[in-house]
């Protein structure tokens, strides 16, 4: 079943400013991707939502705008976007642009070559995150998988601002759910394709560099037990996770290190986000108190 719900207003609605009006698409479509994180999920928007989406969008493009963190273009393209958003309800949000695809949407392609059929673009971003965007045509959109809440935290690793409610719990690791540990291009920060060879190239910004001086990522989704034996599932981004490696002086995650890690972490106080959880802080309980990853 297909249902469609729209806004009373559309970007290029004279309720908009005339400096924003129609150019402000790739913001509109962030403040959507935003709101699915910090309000409602998308199967719940009524046109009223939809509305409150494009006139936050509106404000966040105006207000980029005006301190010239975008250019003054009528086309913004990915990389232009900023790396922070703020929800209309003031919950900070980190970006990760990750993966590009690129195709036309009036062929069908194989999935070996540089192009892709639309279907096949939309499997291939929904499988490593449930939020994208799409440009077509200059037009920039949102797409947004519907899963099950505490999943959606996976492209959108939120920074931790006084309006978000942390809560901390004491426990322990008891299994891995998910890992990842993967190669980010020095010029873009972005998620490397290991061909396996010793140059590689970036799919995002095109440089080429050696495979060696490539900054390594990390993901961790984990579930933790606290002490009082309630099962939480967290996730552990890139920052956190590097903190541990750090305190824990190791030097060789090959193998099945990166998950000993983190299943080794017992008897310890962890800070994480009671929405999104992710883990901005994990203390070592014993060691007095040693702080692990500081705000
Ligand atoms: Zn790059």
């Amino acid at each position: 079943m297909v249902t469609s719900v729209r806004g009373s207003i559309h970007q290029g609605h004279e309720a908009f400013n005339e400096h924003s009006r129609g150019r402000q698409c790739a913001f509109m479509s962030l403040s959507a991707l935003v709101f699915n994180q910090s309000a409602d999920s998308v199967d719940l928007w009524t046109q009223t939502n939809i509305d409150d989406i494009l006139h936050h969008g509106d404000r966040m493009y105006l207000h980029a705008l005006s301190n010239e963190m975008v250019p003054d273009t009528d086309n913004l393209s990915i990389n232009e976007l900023p790396k922070v958003a703020t929800s209309h309800n003031n919950a900070e949000y980190c970006l990760d642009y990750s993966k590009f695809y690129q195709g036309r949407i009036d062929r069908s392609f194989c999935d070996e070559g540089p192009f892709c059929s639309l279907q096949q673009g939309l499997m291939n971003a929904f499988s490593n995150s449930p939020n994208a965007m799409f440009v077509l045509d200059g037009y920039m959109m949102a797409g947004i998988k519907e899963s099950e809440p505490f999943k959606e935290v996976l492209a959108l690793a939120p920074t931790f601002s006084e309006n978000v409610s942390n809560v901390t719990a004491a426990g322990k690791v008891v299994g891995i759910i998910s890992s990842s540990q993967y190669l980010s291009c020095i010029k873009c920060n972005k998620k490397i394709e290991d061909d396996r060879s010793d140059i590689v190239a970036c799919h995002h910004c095109g440089m080429k560099q050696m495979k060696e001086t490539c900054d390594k990522s990390y993901y961790a989704q984990i579930m933790f037990q606290t002490e009082e034996k309630e099962n939480l599932t967290i996730t552990l981004f890139d920052k956190v996770i590097k903190e541990l490696i750090s305190v824990a002086g190791v030097t060789d995650l090959s193998g099945n290190s990166f998950d000993k890690l983190l299943l080794d972490l017992k008897n310890v106080l962890i800070t994480y986000n009671k929405r999104t959880k992710a883990v901005s802080k994990v203390n070592r309980k014993v060691e007095q108190e040693k702080e692990v990853q500081g705000q």
